[in-house]
């Protein structure tokens, strides 16, 4: 094993090895080539490991480390487990970017804020109106967290042509530019083939295809009849992804839109698919993520999270939910909590935040911060379940603030700590050392005094 400098990292130049070695740029060239990395010594910190069992596993493709070699800002996180099958923490993500419909560049920013305050582990970027260059530039400029785009959402405005108009070349070209700009992860539906499309056809659905990106290219093929340009072309995409170590995450464009839809043939025909993919990717030396669905009831999830896993060889898993039901417009970060829980406890590596928005209008700041806190909720309990190292530490600091009814402690403990101060503070309470819940009658004080003093002072 050798240590790589940082000279070979957060450069324009390509990370190449001297002498005989293999030429190595991407984390994974690397750890095959037995080299530990800066990014491999900062997740092995961050999560508390050894840095031989970090570097081993993404050698092996079991964990990804998202890094562009653009990306200076970046602090490195890693996405999976090891390979004695010890997690890593479970990553959350934030979606944001300029739309369309509400062309707003500076809400986003305010949403890039509450993101970083909040700790998102990952900000996708999907802007999709006009030029979206300046802003993920700038993005990737400022922001350590992990940065992810759609380059399908993005071929519109950038190429500025028709969708039918739009060639394969053209829509490598996109992700070029997003690989050369500095993107740490893309996700490329690269899965939904011919076959695929079958499949969906011949079985049909109640949701047809909710996957933005997915819809597009379903378009796009149809009034073509080529094949998916991502699938037909994959190996240069691949070569595109290598040049700047970003990591692909594989899209999942049949994910269910509805819990009715979900397990069915078109959602497996596609995981199919992407195993293949996840592999040929793996053997160009490219990390890869892969994602999944969607909608789906809380029973079918774990066996899900099993087969996903075992078709795509242990690749990290990046959950897009699941929604558990689907009748609750304006609470959907919350069935999606819900769903994220039991996904991450069943071997999701990483989530994608929902806002009470889904569904219904694009999020604003508040939005952000409401999905963004049920999400690393639903990660923080998965952690806790599946016995991620020392994830239970915080809530034990937490309780024992609690026991001694140190406000301030627990405020800088919380996930959210100006809502939890602010709630307080809402509403002052007569006693002090105490909340206006049971007042006087705090539990808490009552066996403190007890404990303490052997006397009790109800105050009553
Ligand atoms: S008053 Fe009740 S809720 Fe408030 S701190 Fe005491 S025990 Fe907890």
């Amino acid at each position: 094993m050798t240590t790589v400098t940082d000279q070979d990292h957060a450069t324009d130049e390509p990370r190449v090895a001297s002498g005989a070695e293999r030429a190595c740029t991407t984390q994974i060239d690397f750890a095959r080539a037995g080299r530990v990395t800066p990014q491999m010594q900062a997740v092995a910190q961050a999560e508390q490991l050894d840095v031989e069992d970090v570097r081993q596993a993404v050698a092996c493709g079991r964990v990804a480390i998202p890094a562009n070699i653009h990306h200076a800002a970046l602090a490195p996180a890693g996405v999976g487990s090891l390979l004695d099958g010890r997690p890593l923490s479970t990553k959350v993500n934030v979606n944001l970017g300029i739309s369309g419909d509400k062309a707003d560049e500076a809400q986003e920013w305010r949403k890039v804020d509450v993101a970083l305050e909040l700790g998102a582990d990952a900000i996708m970027d999907l802007s999709n109106s006009g030029k979206t260059e300046s802003f993920r530039r700038r993005l990737i400029e400022r922001a350590p967290a992990m940065i992810g785009t759609v380059p399908m959402y993005d071929a519109l405005g950038y190429l500025e042509k028709a969708l039918i108009h739009i060639t394969a070349q053209d829509f490598l070209d996109v992700v070029r530019k997003h690989a050369e700009d500095g993107v740490d992860f893309v996700t490329v539906h690269a899965g939904m083939n011919r076959r695929v499309i079958d499949s969906f056809k011949e079985t049909g659905r109640l949701t047809n295809i909710v996957s933005r990106g997915g819809s597009l290219i379903f378009a796009w093929m149809e009034a073509t009849g080529n094949e998916n340009p991502f699938y037909e072309h994959y190996d240069e995409v691949l070569d595109i992804l290598h040049a700047h170590d970003v990591t692909i995450s594989i899209g999942d464009a049949m994910r269910p839109g509805s819990t009715y839809d979900a397990t069915d043939a078109g959602q497996i025909a596609e995981l199919i698919e992407i195993g293949k993919l996840t592999q040929r990717a793996w053997d160009a030396g490219v990390q890869v993520m892969v994602e999944g669905p969607g909608h789906m009831a809380l029973d079918e999830i774990a066996a899900n999270m099993k087969f996903q896993k075992r078709l795509c060889h242990d690749a990290p898993f990046y959950g897009l939910g699941p929604l558990v039901c689907d009748i609750a417009p304006g609470y959907d970060h919350i069935t999606a909590a819900i769903g994220g829980a039991v996904a991450a406890s069943a071997g999701a590596d990483f989530l994608c935040y929902v806002t009470p928005a889904e569904h219904l209008r694009l999020p604003d700041a508040q939005d952000v911060r409401e999905g963004l806190v049920a999400t690393k909720i639903a990660a923080h309990a998965a952690d806790i379940a599946k016995g991620v190292a020392h994830a239970r530490d915080r809530d034990n600091r937490m309780s024992d603030a609690r026991r001694r009814v140190a406000w301030d402690e627990m405020f800088s403990l919380a996930l959210d700590p100006v809502r939890a101060r602010e709630y307080f503070e809402s509403a002052p309470p007569a006693t002090e050392g105490t909340c206006t819940m049971c007042g006087a009658m705090c539990a808490m004080r009552t066996v403190n005094q007890l404990m303490d003093d052997n006397v009790v002072d109800l105050g009553l």
